[in-house]
């Protein structure tokens, strides 16, 4: 090619040329050849699946709709789970709500037999973020809740693949059991965490999961293991200026642990997160404060990393009472693994996703997404249309947490990304809900249905595919046995 290029003459080949360039051809045949092997094809399951989700486009986009518009938060979602619950049991699927003593929990079933996949649907709110359909910060009710997670998206979009699921068990086009887990909570609490417990997932071969984001792509990083923990001091009130001798503060011991904490940050590893919530810091600023309380989060991207740390964090309270003179208590809220990362599933779910193609937007959809994007101060990137490949899952990556992580290490799971959201979009803000309750939003709700639902055809169709992913289950779990950070009794419903 290149002394073509220099003399601007052919040269003619010699036998030797001949010869090597006719073996070429044939490793060039040959990669053409394999690269169509692992082209994937639109069977017509997934082509059927496609339709079906598309069916109830309509009816998908105004239940998330209602979700996002009721703004509830964990433990609270009433009126979230009963839409999701209502649309499984009017399709047919026998609805058991209430399940692991948290009245919004719920698992729909239908069907009977092997395979029996899951799918994980959540459709809780965060506090402080109401935001209207507009690029530009402007809350619907201020100070209340919005789905800056995009969970009104999520638990519809898996409800949606599984009742396309559900009717082609009932065409007799597919056998075996389909279950929607309806799991609360998510944002705060870590609701699936009781459910293990009560044992609700037990019996599933593969669990299938998905999350909104920026990207479009299989999801293979950990996230964060964390614990989450309450610290509490209680001193002895007294007047601030007349007799403050006589009190011993619950806000020194605040202070003192918080800075300590913020000590401790200069000697842990850099995968280390630590965050504190003030909860209450007394009440006057002219009263001793006799009691104090922060809710106090360490994650790490190793379980064992973040238990360690956990260990010297719970220490140092302590270590402030001591120099306050009061007492502590502390009392776990609960805790969630990292994720068990299936990489097999991964695979099913890049293929699928590039079956479909990118999303396409409009230029309105486009200048929406750019105006989030100058109002956040982010590059003006737009929307991310295309199918990310599958990428290297990182050891440390980082990231958030999720309780998707503890049903990973109970049941083989498989988790899908699909933009929601432009590119670089700040999450947990105001910009995600603004995407949420609009066709952005939308449009890659129902991209994700199809996808999942279309994973879901390869593995009821293929025992193989099944046992290929239990069987990297199996091997990544080792001789693990699983327990999950939370404490004896009832879910703590009605907790602040
Ligand atoms: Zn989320």
């Amino acid at each position: 090619m290149g002394a073509i290029g220099i003399s601007g003459l052919k040269p003619k080949p010699d036998m030797k040329t001949t010869f090597y360039l006719l073996c070429a051809l044939c490793l060039s045949l040959n990669v053409v050849a394999q690269k169509k092997q692992s082209v994937p094809v639109m069977t017509p399951g997934k082509k059927a699946v496609v339709e079906l989700v598309g069916t109830q486009s309509a009816k998908l986009i105004d239940i998330s709709n209602q979700i996002w518009s009721a703004e509830e938060t964990a433990f609270e979602e009433q009126a979230s789970s009963k839409l999701l619950a209502d649309y499984a049991e009017a399709n047919g699927f026998k609805v058991e709500r209430g399940v692991a003593e948290i009245p919004t929990a719920f698992v729909a079933t239908y069907g009977t037999g092997s395979p029996v996949i899951g799918i994980l649907g959540e459709f809780d709110a965060l506090p402080g973020l109401s935001q209207k359909t507009v690029p530009v910060k402007d809350p619907l009710h201020a100070g209340k809740p919005g789905h800056g997670c995009g969970h009104n998206l999520f638990g519809t979009a898996s409800l949606g693949a599984a009742v396309s699921i559900k009717q082609m068990i009932e065409q007799g086009k597919l056998k075996g059991t389909i279950k929607f887990f309806g799991t609360p909570a998510e944002e705060k609490f870590f609701g699936k965490l009781w459910m293990i417990r009560s044992g609700v997932f037990n019996g599933v071969d593969v669990m299938m999961d998905w999350h909104p984001g920026d990207k479009t792509k299989a999801a293979v990083q950990t996230g964060l293991a964390l614990v989450d923990f309450i610290v509490e001091f209680q001193g002895q009130a007294a007047h601030a200026s007349s007799d403050p001798w006589n009190g011993r503060s619950a806000g020194d011991a605040l202070e003192l642990y918080a800075t300590g904490i913020n000590y401790l940050r200069e000697h842990i590893k850099p995968t280390v997160r630590i965050h504190y919530h003030i909860q209450d810091g007394g009440q006057v600023v002219n009263v001793v404060p006799d009691y104090s309380r922060l809710w106090v989060r360490v994650r790490d991207s190793k379980r064992e990393g973040m238990t360690e740390v956990y260990e010297r964090v719970k220490k140092m309270a302590e270590g402030a009472a001591i120099l306050a003179s009061v007492d502590y208590k502390i009392s776990l809220v609960s805790g969630v693994y990292e994720v068990l990362v299936n990489r097999t599933g991964a695979e099913y779910l890049t293929k699928n996703l590039e079956l479909l193609g990118p999303i396409n937007y409009t230029n309105e959809e486009v200048a929406f997404a750019k105006k989030i994007q100058e109002t956040t101060a982010k590059p003006q990137d737009g929307l991310h249309a295309k199918v990310e490949p599958l990428e290297a899952t990182d050891p440390n990556a980082g990231g958030g947490s999720t309780d998707a992580g503890d049903v990973s290490w109970v049941v083989p799971t498989l988790r899908l990304s699909v933009a929601t959201a432009p590119l670089a979009t700040p999450w947990h803000s105001w910009a995600v809900v603004a995407c949420g309750g609009m066709s952005i939003g939308h449009k890659g709700m129902l991209h994700a249905s199809k996808t999942l639902a279309m994973t879901m055809v390869d593995l009821f169709e293929d025992p193989k595919k099944v046992e290929a992913v239990k069987a990297e289950f199996t091997k990544g779990k080792g001789d693990h046995v699983y327990k999950g950070l939370l404490p004896d009794g009832p879910p703590p419903i009605g907790q602040k």
